[in-house]
């Protein structure tokens, strides 16, 4: 134990100089914001963070360090940089302020007020407060300084009730903030999803949650006062009949088990809020800004389109447009707008005095920094950046003499030239070198030739240990095994889903093999990922970008594989969706397109193979089962496979495969895999 107490001291030591460190590069941001400021110069120097990003991640692959991992914390450095940047351009007129929130503490609410305050400096004093109104009546009548009020929600869309009480109320909006919404069904530890009678949260957050919600027999929801006060009651009742739907931070502060996260019916779910104060604060030029305006105009034909084409002429952006009931006046349409533009700009103040025209009233509510567009700067930056740095290639793994042999006869391996191709960042080539893919002791593209083999889909625990075993004795390095099957017809088996990737994973453990499986739709991916060693998307999802863009955030490796329709280039800026992501880690895999052949299930595109290892940096597989069809095809197409340059293969077997729930034709034996694997040597 000594030797872990050295390694803490040590972890303690740089976590304080981490600290520091970072302590000292907001001051400098803070000094070249001001310097900026004084001399007129503008703030954001697009061309030097591009600069300094493409240089931090170039140095974290010099360093061995995960691109990934640095690209996430260097995006939130950034975001905490734009921030004090922020902070120095829209000074509050409080040093110490009062701040309310509807909620109580460990609310969504209470969240994005010390997210907003937080770079601010100064001593933030919060209170929360029953409802809407109340907060808003405590800033008119002086209590409070700010109000933090939520406008809108992913899914349960906007907060009519706040819109209309800024709208009425004596006060203007000063800033924005977004918050992502992390619901966790939370209860005290002991519970269950089988002892659970009623869930408490807020109204739209149980609305955000039906989905979910719908699948528990039995169990009642309850609005209550807001997610953190829901947690609250159940900590205080302690009853294991209990659960809140609230945030992770929120079941920290009670003291409360998870027992499911991310249960929204929405992956992004987030909720914007905005900062309100009794006077309007005037937003530096330059900053991205937004301004909201509230109007009623008559109930006539052409008055609206006359709104639109007073932003549009002028070359601003509509973001929003709410209508509101105008009950007391049927002549009139009322509206909440959001303009993306800063309310003191010439152009934006021409533009609304001409609405104003033809409005019955109208009300600038405020004019705030445009927290999206400050954050999503940040990230293209970001990407940029990674668009022009080298994936770190690892080192690789043992070469055998043979093996060097038959890469060294793989053709050339410098950049291409793609003229007219445009689009690709992350895939090409760069000076011959190739990435490599770990996952267990597989290596990808190390130089070594991986096998990946197991059974089409789990379908019990006899059949799936039998093959994992096989695949181990075979000397395969990855097990393979569908839980969620993309099947032709919905009445075919669809796999076992959970309940098979458990099994999957158990028999992994068993015979020391990592696991890579299927996923099929966005939603799957995070829980899989936990699961998983490596991800798979087959060819039927290719193109489903939404898949592809969930991967690419995860750590997981992925095996790519070719759709049967689609080109190479296709196939490679499915890849890029990806990489794009921040996750490099893609395994490229050919598995038979779709021709006017009809003598195999799929044409075997060996050509890709060569192909792939000149356009790319990224290690390529190939799936003979598919293609074949048939098991005695299997054998021939792997040793071309092997011939060709291909890094992999990946081979269904099955330890009965005339009983198999899914293609038996083309399933191995055990015996016929481990022949297959010798001749490779
Ligand atoms: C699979 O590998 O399980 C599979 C369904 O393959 P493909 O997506 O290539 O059809
Ligand atoms: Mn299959």
């Amino acid at each position: 134990m000594a030797g872990v107490e050295k390694f803490r001291a040590e972890l303690d030591r740089l976590d304080a100089q981490l600290l520091d460190l970072l302590a000292g590069r907001i001051k400098a941001v803070h000094e070249i914001g001001r310097m900026k400021q004084r001399s007129g110069l503008p703030v954001l120097d697009v061309e030097r963070e591009r600069e300094l990003l493409t240089r931090i991640l170039a140095m974290a692959g010099e360093r061995g360090l995960s691109q990934h991992f640095v690209a996430q914390i260097f995006r939130q450095l950034i975001r905490y940089g734009r921030s004090t940047q922020e902070a120095l351009l829209t000074p509050m007129q409080h040093r110490s302020p009062v701040v309310c929130y509807q909620g109580s503490r460990g609310a969504y609410s209470w969240l994005a007020a010390r997210k907003f305050f937080a770079v601010r400096g100064g001593e933030l004093r919060l209170t929360g407060t029953e409802t809407y109104d109340g907060a808003v009546a405590a800033l008119t009548s002086g209590e409070v300084d700010y109000a933090v009020l939520p406008l809108e929600n992913t899914v349960a869309g906007f907060f009519h009730e706040v819109i209309d009480l800024i709208s009425r109320g004596a006060c203007a909006i000063v800033g924005e903030e977004i918050i992502p919404i992390d619901l966790c069904l939370v209860a005290v530890k002991g519970a269950t999803l089988a002892s659970l009678e009623t869930v408490y949260s807020h109204p739209v957050v149980l609305k955000q949650c039906a989905p979910f919600l719908s699948t528990l027999d039995g169990v009642r929801s309850e609005s209550w006062i807001d997610s953190a006060e829901a947690a609250r009651k159940v900590h205080d009742d302690r009853q294991q009949t209990q659960a809140a739907i609230a945030s992770r931070h929120a079941a920290e502060l009670f003291d409360l088990a998870i027992l499911k996260e991310n249960i929204s019916s929405n992956v992004h779910d987030a909720t914007r809020f905005v900062v309100v104060a009794k006077e309007s604060c005037p937003v530096d030029s330059l900053l991205p800004a937004k301004t909201s305006i509230s109007l009623t105009v008559p109930n006539q034909a052409g008055v609206l389109s006359g709104i639109f084409s007073a932003f549009g002429e002028r070359g601003i952006n509509l973001g929003k447009l709410e209508s509101r009931p105008a009950l007391d006046d049927p002549r009139q349409m009322r509206f909440y707008l959001e303009i993306d533009g800063n309310g003191a700009d010439d152009n934006v103040t021409a533009a609304i005095e001409t609405v104003r025209r033809t409005a019955g009233s109208l009300r600038i509510l405020g004019c705030y920094v445009d927290r999206a567009k400050l954050e999503t700067e940040s990230d293209d930056l970001l990407e940029r950046a990674r668009g022009s740095v080298q994936p770190k290639v690892q080192p690789p793994g043992p070469v055998q003499a043979k093996e060097r042999q038959r890469q060294a006869a793989a053709p050339a391996k410098t950049a291409p030239v793609r003229p007219g191709t445009k689009g690709f960042k992350y895939d090409v080539a760069r000076g011959g070198e190739r990435s490599t893919v770990q996952v267990g002791n597989a290596v990808f593209g190390g130089g070594s030739f991986v096998v990946i083999a197991g059974p089409c889909a789990v379908e019990n625990h006899e059949q799936l240990d039998t093959a994992a075993r096989d695949v181990r004795d075979a000397g395969g390095l990855v097990l393979r095994g569908g839980v969620f099957k993309p099947r032709t017809s919905p009445y075919s088996f669809q796999g076992l889903g959970w309940e098979g990737l458990r099994m999957l994973r158990e028999a992994g453990d068993r015979y020391g093999l990592p696991i890579v499986t299927e996923v099929m739709a966005p939603e799957q991916v995070r829980r899989v990922a936990e699961q998983a060693d490596m991800l798979q998307v087959g060819a039927r999802n290719m193109q489903n970008f939404d898949l592809l863009r969930e991967v690419g955030r995860t750590d997981r490796p992925v095996l790519l594989k070719r759709g049967m329709m689609a080109s190479i280039d296709e196939f490679l800026l499915a890849a890029e969706y990806i990489m794009a992501q921040g996750n490099f880690r893609v395994v490229l895999c050919e598995r038979g397109i779709r021709t006017f052949e009809t003598a195999v299930r799929a044409t075997l595109d060996l050509s890709a193979v060569p192909v792939l290892r000149e356009r790319t940096h990224l290690p390529v597989c190939v799936d003979p089962s598919h293609a074949a069809g048939r098991r005695n095809l299997v054998a021939p197409l792997a040793r071309g496979a092997h011939a060709v340059g291909a890094d992999a293969i990946m081979v269904e077997i099955h330890p009965d495969p005339e009983n198999a729930l899914c293609d038996g034709p083309q399933a191995l034996s055990g015996q016929a895999l481990a022949e297959l694997v010798e001749g490779f040597g």
